[in-house]
């Protein structure tokens, strides 16, 4: 077998090694198993990299590896698993200004002079959504990092402006296919970086998240653009892979919250959020505070429980506690689940990453749809850190942020618990009726204090 051919064999295990990763990573159950082999088949197609023949600068790529090791691997290893989504923003946004650089040595390059017009075309794409992606990502992970205001940031003619941006990125495009010339990319580049920043400046609030998804994708399909310009079929399955599966994150998302993409990207959601952000309720209103012994009593004697974690669970680190709990009520007979919302806590899958760190077993675990029909015959709905995941706002309130966003009906059960620290709003910054509700019983504290509290009422119950 030629050495060329094993370089392709290589890559296509590798291929396949991504395909059952992402298969892998659908399921809480394989998703570890899932990470493993991705990472198995990167190494596979990195070492197959460097067996290429005439490879150009092998110390520079060495070095550059070793950069990135040294910032990636602690950075991996420290993040805390809320601000998982800003770190995904740093490595996607990376991965964009990657690609647009790629391209451009191409391009630059003595090879490429008088390439056809389609070569042309895919470095044009490859350079302009690899720097879209690298600058949008950059004010993403500023916004989530808190190191700017998180709101929509609008101006007046902020949507001409854009579309002025856009144009003249276009005619720069159509400037770069007729002369192809180098000076021109350049100007491109910097026009593309640009509309990537003020593309985002309009978004904030939740929808951060999903515009980072779909930046996600827009890195994958700027790889699979220098895929073609370099003949690489990994880059090309691979850069492929990452843009469908961005996007269809991205989708599951918007879906999950109730609001089309569109209206994400393009409506300065959030900019009118009215939010109370005090420790109090509205003037007037009292709530109903309970004693862990109270509340101990009324788990204890109850037939059938449903937890409902959110954010409070992650900030809390309650997820073993929650745990506890839970076996503790089922020891004594009480059918207990735990209810996820699809965008509870701050990234997709962050109730069941935590959950699952707690040996949570997976069929104690019931995705929306399939707990609601549920929760008109459970008696105890105990709702731990979550806030607008249960906020009945979403059907009641039209205009409402949260309007439309499918929630769990917590309001359905016959008690419901609330674990929180104050009367603080959640994170679309309003108030939410049900801890005024007359069923409601609030134990104030921090998530994982109250439910070990709780633990041992139970026992005394
Ligand atoms: P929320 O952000 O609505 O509410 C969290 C609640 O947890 C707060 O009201 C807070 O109240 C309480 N809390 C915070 N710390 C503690 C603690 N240590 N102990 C006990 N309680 C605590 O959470 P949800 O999970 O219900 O909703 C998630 C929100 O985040 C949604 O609006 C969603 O759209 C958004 N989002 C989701 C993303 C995702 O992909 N999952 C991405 C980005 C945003 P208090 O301060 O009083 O304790």
């Amino acid at each position: 077998m030629s050495r060329a051919t094993a370089i392709d064999l290589c890559y296509l295990v590798a291929i396949a090694a991504f395909i059952l990763a992402l298969k892998g990573l659908a399921s809480p159950r394989r998703a570890r198993l899932g990470n493993i082999i991705g990472a198995a088949g990167m190494v596979v197609a990195i070492g197959a990299t460097f067996a290429q023949p005439n490879l150009a600068h092998l110390w520079m790529i060495i070095v550059a590896m070793i950069i990135g090791l040294v910032i990636a691997v602690p950075a991996a290893r420290l993040v805390k698993m809320t601000a998982i989504p800003q770190m995904v923003a740093v490595f996607n946004g990376v991965g964009g200004g990657a690609a647009a650089l790629v391209s451009i040595a191409e391009f630059i390059s003595p090879a490429y002079r008088g390439a056809a017009t389609y070569k042309v075309v895919e470095v044009l794409f490859g350079v302009l959504v690899g720097s879209v992606s690298f600058s949008g990502s950059a004010i993403a992970f500023a916004k989530l990092q808190e190191l700017m205001t998180g709101r929509p940031i609008t101006y007046p003619g902020q949507q001409a402006l854009n579309a002025v941006v856009a144009a003249c990125v276009v005619g720069l495009a159509g400037a770069v296919i007729a002369t192809s010339s180098a000076p021109i990319l350049w100007v491109l580049l910097i026009a593309a970086l640009v509309l990537g920043v003020i593309f985002v400046l309009p978004i904030g609030g939740a929808d951060v998240p999903v515009l980072i998804s779909l930046l996600n994708s827009f890195t994958g399909l700027a790889v699979a653009a220098s895929g073609f310009t370099l003949d690489n079929n990994l880059l090309i399955v691979a850069g492929t892979l990452v843009g469908a599966s961005g996007i269809l994150l991205t989708r599951m998302m918007s879906q999950a919250m109730g609001r089309s993409l569109p209206n994400i990207l393009f409506s300065a959601f959030g900019s009118v959020v009215s939010a109370s952000g005090g420790t109090e309720g509205p003037e007037g209103r009292s709530v109903r505070s309970g004693t862990p012994e109270d509340i101990g009593v009324l788990l204890a004697y109850a037939r059938k429980v449903v937890i409902i974690p959110g954010y409070g669970l992650a900030v809390a680190q309650a997820q073993h506690a929650a745990r506890e709990l839970a076996d503790t009520l089922m020891a004594r007979g009480v059918e207990v689940f735990y209810a996820i919302h699809p965008v509870a806590g701050r990234m997709p899958g962050h109730m069941n990453v935590l959950l699952a760190e707690a040996n949570v077993p997976y069929d104690e675990l019931k995705e929306m749809d399939e707990a609601n029909p549920q929760l008109p015959t459970t008696d105890v709905a105990l709702v731990v850190g979550a806030n607008d995941t249960v906020n009945p706002a979403a059907k009641s309130t039209p205009g409402s942020p949260i309007y439309g966003m499918p929630i769990i009906n917590a309001d359905q059960a016959a008690h419901i618990v609330f674990l929180k620290r104050s009367m603080r709003p959640g994170f679309a910054g309003i108030d939410n009726e049900l801890l005024y509700d007359p069923k409601t019983v609030m134990l104030f504290g921090d998530a994982k204090d109250t439910l070990q509290k709780l633990v041992t009422a139970v026992n005394d119950a």
